[in-house]
């Protein structure tokens, strides 16, 4: 069923508890932890607890669970104290564009400057 928690998901496994994690925030639908791989002074991955593969996929199947991995990115930036000086939410969608696990998530990135174009 769309959503449901899939066996061979890591954030899913994060999600229940089965795979430790760095939890910054959380709410009745969110998750919030450190990026075990840090790119930045501030990376914390938002994550839906629901699975979809991406976050355009969420947004359309689940668009309110959308809008809360948006505002949660936001309110790690300012939790973080990197939205004084800028940030950067990321979602990373297919293996083109760098996305690695495919479960919906938004990396938060902050406390040094960014390039644009991104690499
Ligand atoms: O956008 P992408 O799919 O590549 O992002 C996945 C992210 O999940 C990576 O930045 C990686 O460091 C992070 N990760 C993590 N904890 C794990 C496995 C991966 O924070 N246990």
């Amino acid at each position: 069923m769309a959503g449901e928690p899939q066996a061979d998901c890591l954030f899913c496994k994060i999600v229940s508890g089965d795979v430790p994690a760095t939890v910054v925030r959380e709410t009745e639908t969110t998750l919030a932890f450190r990026d075990i791989n840090p790119q930045a002074p501030t990376h914390v991955l938002v994550i839906p607890r629901v699975h979809y593969p991406d976050a355009g996929t969420l947004a359309t199947v689940e668009p309110a669970i959308a809008a809360d991995v948006l505002r949660e990115a936001a309110a790690v930036a300012v939790a973080d104290g990197t939205d004084g000086s800028g940030y950067r939410i990321v979602f990373n969608t297919g293996a083109g564009a760098g996305q690695t696990v495919f479960h919906a998530h938004a990396h938060v990135l902050g406390g040094r400057g960014f390039n644009w174009p991104p690499g």
